[in-house]
């Protein structure tokens, strides 16, 4: 039996998480949280029986118990709920499914309690990746991408680090987001509805729109760094519109060993919590002769500045990358609210950096 708790349950991943375990015979959920939606916690509570539950207030926790009353499992609240769930004594993995930087402190929490990481909250990474993968190592706990590009390189990389083979290179894919091709000007005229139709994965609100600005790109490329260990150097973007090839690992010897396969976030979400072993999952299967054709285009830095900035702050180190993420994330919550155009949200990410 393997033992998982889950930080954002009630999320895009997390639900995800979920299905791949009422799949699978041989996992246990001990601690579920979630921050609004306790309607669907509340399920999640009776269909998995957790030890423990935890919400974003004090406010939901009081009710979701009152509704659990007859389980006998506590329900917890604030950044208090997340380290519990983050340290519940008896998980072995802790997926980081919750978005944001919020997911920093119960990351580390889980680290130094040592429980592997599954994780999904780049987030994390990009803010305190010079904390988080050195403490990790100290602690001999493993973290296991969830980030469908970060698991194909992890699956490409599979088995060559222990020959000593070098990385010469990470092709790291986008699809392009729903904006790819569009000018500046055009740009300007988006509207939140067509920012949150990603042209092939169904995600969180908060990703969906960081895809569209190229944002989430941006993150990728400093998530990679940090669990890869590769110089900014040596990370390439390639647009590629069919997301069908999640990223790519370039050897010494110019040999590309890629990961391809429908998009679908069962896949790495599994492959994370059983890794090295490969399971069977359902899902459609690529068919290379309907396919036709896979595409592949240079990324548009010119007008998608979420990339360059993000480069940018990469390079310049230190705090810059907490600001380049503090700032979007503040700048991605007033557009989902309806406060800004699509384009301010460059403008508040560099006026932040300046
Ligand atoms: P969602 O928005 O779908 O889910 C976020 C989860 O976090 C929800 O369970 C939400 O709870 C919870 N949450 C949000 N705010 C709080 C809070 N203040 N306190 C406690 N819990 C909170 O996000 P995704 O699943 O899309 O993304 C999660 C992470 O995974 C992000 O870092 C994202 O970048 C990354 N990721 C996502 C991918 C995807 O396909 N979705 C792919 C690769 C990476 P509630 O809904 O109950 O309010």
């Amino acid at each position: 039996m393997k033992y998982i708790a889950i930080l954002g349950s009630t999320g895009s991943i997390g639900t995800q998480t979920l299905e791949v375990v009422r799949a699978q015979q041989d996992i246990k959920v001990t601690a579920l949280s979630a921050g609004d939606n306790i309607d669907l916690l509340e399920q999640q509570i009776r269909e998995f029986r957790p030890a423990l539950a935890a919400v974003k207030t004090e406010e939901k926790a009081k009710e979701l118990a009152l509704r659990i009353s007859d389980l006998n499992i506590p329900v917890l609240s604030g950044m208090d709920g997340l380290m519990a769930v983050a340290c519940e004594k008896k998980a072995e993995v802790l997926v980081t499914a919750i978005v944001g930087m919020l997911g920093i402190r119960p990351t580390i929490a889980a680290i130094e309690a040592g429980k592997d990481i599954a994780l999904a909250n780049k987030e994390t990474l990009v803010t305190a990746g010079h904390i988080i993968m050195p403490l990790a190592k100290k602690c001999g706990v493993r973290i296991l991408p969830v980030d469908s590009e970060h698991s194909a390189i992890f699956q490409s990389l599979n088995g060559e680090k222990e020959h000593g083979n070098k990385i010469d290179k990470i092709l790291l894919t986008a699809s392009g987001g729903p904006f790819r091709g569009m000018s500046r000007e055009e740009l300007s005229q988006v509207r939140l509805e067509d920012a949150l139709k990603h042209p092939n994965w169904v995600m969180g609100r908060k990703i969906t729109i960081d895809s569209a600005t190229l944002v989430n790109k941006g993150l990728e490329v400093m998530e990679a760094k940090w669990l890869f260990d590769v110089e900014l150097d040596q990370i390439q973007v390639v647009v590629h519109p069919q997301s069908v090839i999640h990223s790519m690992v370039q050897y010494e010897d110019g040999a590309i060993i890629a990961q391809l396969g429908t998009p679908d976030m069962k896949l790495p979400i599994q492959y994370a919590l059983y890794y090295p072993e490969r399971r069977y999952l359902p899902g459609d299967r690529l068919d290379f002769w309907k396919l036709k054709e896979i595409t592949f285009e240079k990324p548009d830095t010119d007008t998608f500045l979420g990339l360059p900035l993000a480069f940018q702050a990469a390079r310049t180190g230190g705090s810059m990358p907490t600001v380049f993420n503090a700032a979007n994330e503040r700048a991605v919550s007033k557009f989902l609210h309806r406060k800004i155009r699509f384009l301010d949200i460059y403008d508040i990410i560099s006026d932040a950096m300046e």
